[in-house]
C-alpha cells in the first residue's frame, strides 16, 4: 500500500501520479485510485485491480495527459472493508469537495462514523479511512489546515495521509503517525510519498516525517508543523542514490 501526491501551477500530469503509484506497487496493493484538483473540483478514479488497468481506463478519456494543482494518488491494501469499488481510495466528504487517501488503520472509526452519521453524514463505504473525509468536512471553517488538525486530534490508530480540497488548488494536507510518509520540494512542486521512490526524479533532499508531524504543502515549498499547529524547524537530508 502506498500514497503520492504533487502540487504545483499545474506543471505535473494524472501520468505522473501514475508513474509514483507505479514505484510504490512493490509494497503489495489490491486497489488503486487517484484525485486532483482542476478548476475548482475534484476529480477522481478508483478501482480494484493493477495500476495498467485505471491507466488504460485514464488512456481512454484522454485525461492521462491532463495537468492539475494538487493530487494524490493511492495503492490499498484492504483492511476494513472488501475489495471494491466503493472502498477504494481516495474517499471524499458528502460534497465531494475534500478528498482524502489514507495508508493504515483508524481504530475509533465505528465510534466517529456513529456520530457523524447522526450528524447526517451518509457513507459509501464499508472502510475505517471514509470517516476521515467526513470528521474533516465536519471541522471545515474554510481553512484546510486547522479543520484537519481539528480531525487528527480525534483519530485513534496509524495513518499516512494526504488531503486535498476543491477550493484550495495550491495545497496538500499531510500529516503521519505509525505509517511511513517523506515530503520533498523543488521550484515549483511540493511532493510527497510513502517512500523516497517516486520523488528521486523531482527533487533529492527528503524530508522524512516523524509521528505526529504535519505538512503544508504548496507549489513553492513545504511546511512542517506539530499536531497543535506550531511550526517545526527540520532540515531535509540528502539522498545519494539515483532513481
Ligand atoms: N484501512 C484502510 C482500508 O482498508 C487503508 C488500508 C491501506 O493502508 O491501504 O481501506
Amino acid at each position: 500500500c502506498g500514497i503520492v501526491g504533487f502540487v504545483s501551477d499545474r506543471k505535473v500530469k494524472v501520468e505522473d501520479l501514475i508513474s509514483g503509484l507505479k514505484k510504490l506497487e512493490y509494497r503489495g496493493y489490491d486497489s488503486a485510485g487517484l484525485a486532483y484538483n482542476v478548476n475548482h473540483s475534484i476529480k477522481y478514479l478508483k478501482k480494484p485491480g493493477r495500476i495498467s488497468e485505471i491507466e488504460k481506463l485514464l488512456l481512454n478519456e484522454g485525461l492521462l495527459e491532463e495537468s492539475f494543482y494538487s493530487g494524490i494518488a493511492h495503492t490499498r491494501w484492504a483492511t476494513h472493508g472488501v475489495v471494491s469499488e466503493q472502498n477504494s481510495h481516495p474517499h471524499l466528504d458528502c460534497k465531494e469537495e475534500i478528498a482524502v487517501v489514507h495508508n493504515g488503520i483508524i481504530e475509533n472509526f465505528q465510534e466517529l462514523r456513529t456520530e457523524l452519521e447522526v450528524k447526517g453524514h451518509i457513507f459509501k463505504s464499508e472502510t475505517d479511512s471514509e470517516v476521515i473525509a467526513h470528521l474533516i468536512e465536519d471541522k471545515y471553517n474554510g481553512d484546510l489546515f486547522d479543520s484537519v488538525l481539528k480531525a487528527l486530534k480525534e483519530l485513534e490508530g496509524a495513518y499516512a495521509i494526504a488531503v486535498v480540497h476543491k477550493d484550495k488548488s495550491d495545497q496538500i494536507i499531510a500529516a503521519r503517525k505509525g505509517s511511513p510518509l517523506v515530503v520533498a520540494s523543488n521550484e515549483n512542486i511540493s511532493m510527497l510519498a510513502s517512500d523516497v521512490t517516486p520523488l528521486l526524479k523531482y527533487s533529492k533532499e527528503m524530508n522524512f516525517l516523524n509521528d505526529g508531524e504535519v505538512a503544508i504543502l504548496t507549489p513553492k515549498g513545504y511546511s512542517l508543523f506539530n499536531l497543535e499547529g506550531v511550526p517545526l524547524e527540520k532540515k531535509p537530508i540528502r539522498i545519494t542514490w539515483d532513481e
